[in-house]
Parts: C-alpha cells; structure tokens; sequence
C-alpha cells in the first residue's frame, strides 16, 4: 500500500460511524410549530386558524393549542376579520394578528455621511425614524457608541418610548462584519480594526445588540418588507461609496461559514489592478463604487482635488458633464457598467438567482445601468438559451437601511421568544 492510499484509509476510517450529512437536530428549516405559526401570522397580517392550518399543513386541533398559547402568552391576538367579498351573515370571522404593542426593536444604520435609526413594533409597522448628519471619515470608538446613544435616545422620543421599553436593537455598518458574534473587523466608520461592536453597543445601551453587514441589512429590507417577500433565492448589490452584496437562499441570508461571505466588491476582476480601500488590488469595487468615479472623475475632468469637496457633488458633476455630451463623462459610466456587468455575470454563473436587485441611493446615474450595461451581462452570462435573471434598479429612501436593521433584531427577538429552547411561560 503506498503511504498516500493508507493516508486516505485513515482519514475516511476515523472519526464518527454512519453515513451521510450530519444535520444538526435544529436546523433553520426545523424550527418548533409555534415559532412557524407566530412567523406565519406576522407574515400575513390577519390570518383566520383554518387558513393557517391548511397553509402549515398541520392539524387545526394543533393550531387551537399552540394558537391559545401564543395569545396567552400576549404575542397574538384576535382581530375580527373584514369580511370576504360575498359579504356574509352570521357570526363575523375571527383572525389572528400579532399582538404589535408586545415588543418594540430599534433599527440603526451608522454610515459615512448620516446615521438613521427607526422603531418598529412587534408587527413590523414603523413607529418612528430618525437621521442624524455627520461628518464622513472614521471615528473612534467611544464617540460612535456617544452617537449610537444620542441617535437611539431621539428616535425614542419620537416613538413616545422609553429606552427600556426596547427589546433589542439591530445596528448596521458598512464593512466585513461577522454577524454572529457582533465583531466589525474592518469598517470605514470605525478606526480600529476587530472591535467587538456588539458588546460595545450592548454594554452602552443596557440592550441587546445585533450587528451585521449594511449590505446584509438592505437585503434584509427587501425580504421582509419589498419584494423579496416573495421569492426564495435572490441577489441584492447595493452600489454606494462601496459595492456590497446580500444573498437570500431558500428565504434565509446566507452568510458564508464565517460569517464574511458574499464581498463581491472584493471580488477580483483584474490582476494588479487598482487600488481598492480594502488594501489589495483590483477589487470590483475599485472599478464601480462612488471612490472609482470620483478618482477618474478629478483627472478627466479636471476638477477640484479638495478633501472637503462632498463626493455627492462631485458625482453630481460628472453626471451633469455626462448628460451634455463630454465623452470623458461618458466614458468613465461606460467603463464602470463594463465592470459591474462583469461582476453581476459571475454573481448569476455562480448562484442562478431569480432576481437581482441593484440597490443604491443615487441609481439615476443611468448610465452606469443603461441596456449596455444589461446587454454586456447577459454576453458574459452561460448561454443556455434560457432568459437571463431578472434585474431590477431600487432607488430607497433614507431609513431602508434602518428598517433592515429592525428586521434582523425582530428576527432575534422571535427567536429567542418562541425558538425551541424556550418556554413560553
Ligand atoms: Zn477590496
């Protein structure tokens, strides 16, 4: 036997007997009945117990029991249902409705140039939202919890709450965060690298504190409130000062086995290419983000390399320039989109999405997303006959990002609640 064929019987003979995937007992699809009926009822909005046993496919006797305890335990209530449009007589319908005044989240995004936060309750429904300016550059860390307080602490008051009255708090930074243990290893809000931001902001507040990635969180939004609702597998790019990307499979964020995955602005699309902010070369994001633009922007054009001059006026510009006709405009959203159809051309020959979603505040630059952009994409993508992915441009508004943040500490919070280790009293 040749030392590597016993090296291979070794590895294949050790370890624990048996075959096949080793699943853990509580996977995310097998979560408890309760926890699946609370997230249905959320999900509907109203919903009567026949409709929900027959969506679950379980019995109504169980749906009784565990329905009767999720409204003694204050989660769920009864509404009484509008009627359908047969009108009707008799008895008017019973539906169940989470109970929204249960529990309250906070949803904060700490970004370069605003912080935002709103309130949502335990519905979902927005109660409140605010924004707070901000100079752009890294902080330290003391003065980014001072803000995070002042910002949560106004968002309060607006919501007519107390800070006591949260439940948790979800908060959202641009950067490589890893989600499950709350620590920022590189952020450009941040000047440190590997802070445990979580514990940080938990220990501020007096709150629970859940952090994740800002692309994460807009993925996020889209899933739980836009229309990502509907759909099982799909994209997010958001194309901002950076270019982040979210991925839902099977309804659930993937987040990668350490919870980094999905950089595709980190992504090499040259070799010694430009300089990226990350600090290696040739990343995507070195090519398409708002940083890219404004560098070739300052050289073709000629304009003012002031550190103070805002990077919005600057685009602003260069967009101006494009529309009335200079090539060097022109060009440089030309190039860009030649990039971002590239790196969009690997995201479907790698995942196959149904939908991709180009997410960003200032998706009017359209030339930057113009049908040659579409049309480069879909030459880089397998030719299999079939239609490319679907990809749709979602201009937000200013608290979407916030909102994703709302939906990742309400997640928690049910989670916590209803998962299997719980009792509900
Ligand atoms: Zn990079």
């Amino acid at each position: 036997m040749t030392a590597a064929a016993a090296g291979r019987r070794h590895r294949m003979g050790e370890g624990t007997p048996g075959c096949g995937p080793l699943i853990p007992p509580l996977s995310e699809t097998a979560r408890p009945l309760r926890q699946q009926i609370f997230e249905r009822v959320r999900a509907a909005g109203l919903i009567p117990r026949v409709q929900l046993a027959r969506e679950l496919s379980v019995s109504p006797a169980s749906v009784t029991t565990l329905t009767s305890e999720l409204i003694e335990a204050g989660f769920l209530e009864e509404v009484q249902a509008p009627r359908g449009a047969e009108g009707g007589r008799g008895r008017p319908a019973v539906a169940l409705g989470v109970r929204a005044a249960a529990h309250h989240v906070a949803g904060i995004k700490l970004s370069d140039r605003e912080h935002t936060a709103v309130i949502v309750d335990f519905a979902g429904k927005r109660i409140a939202g605010e924004a707070i300016a901000r100079q752009p550059g890294p902080m330290e860390l003391a003065g980014l919890l001072e803000a995070t307080e002042t910002l949560l602490n106004r968002v309060c008051a607006k919501a007519g709450l107390a800070r006591g009255d949260l439940s948790a708090v979800g908060l959202g930074v641009p950067g490589f965060v890893d989600c499950p243990t709350g620590i920022v290893h590189w952020s450009p809000v941040l000047a440190d690298r590997h802070v445990p931001l979580a514990a940080a902001v938990a220990g501020r507040l007096g709150l629970p504190v859940h952090v994740d990635n800002d692309a994460n969180l807009v993925t996020l939004a889209e899933l739980w409130f836009g229309v990502g609702r509907r759909l099982s597998d799909f994209a997010v790019v958001t194309i901002e000062h950076g270019l982040g990307m979210g991925f839902v499979l099977n309804h659930r964020i993937y987040r990668g086995a350490r919870g980094l995955g999905m950089e595709l602005g980190h992504t090499k699309v040259q070799l010694d290419g430009a300089l990226c902010r990350c600090g290696q070369r040739g990343c995507l994001e070195a090519y398409v983000a708002d940083y890219a633009l404004v560098r070739e922007a300052q050289t073709a054009l000629n304009l003012p390399n002031r550190e103070t001059q805002a990077v919005g006026a600057l685009l602003e510009s260069l967009y101006d320039h494009a529309k009335a006709g200079n090539a060097a405009a022109r060009s440089i959203f030309h190039r860009a989109g030649r990039y971002l159809a590239l790196g969009l051309s690997n995201v479907v020959n790698l995942f196959d999405p149904e939908l991709i979603i180009l997410s960003g505040e200032r998706m009017r630059f359209d030339y930057l997303y113009a049908k040659e952009t579409l049309a480069e994409m879909e030459a880089m993508i397998l030719n299999t006959g079939r239609p490319m992915p679907r990809v749709e441009t979602h201009a937000w508004g200013d608290l979407l990002w916030a909102h994703g943040a709302a939906a990742l500490a309400l997640q928690e919070v049910t989670e916590g609640l209803l998962g299997q280790t719980r009792d509900l009293c």
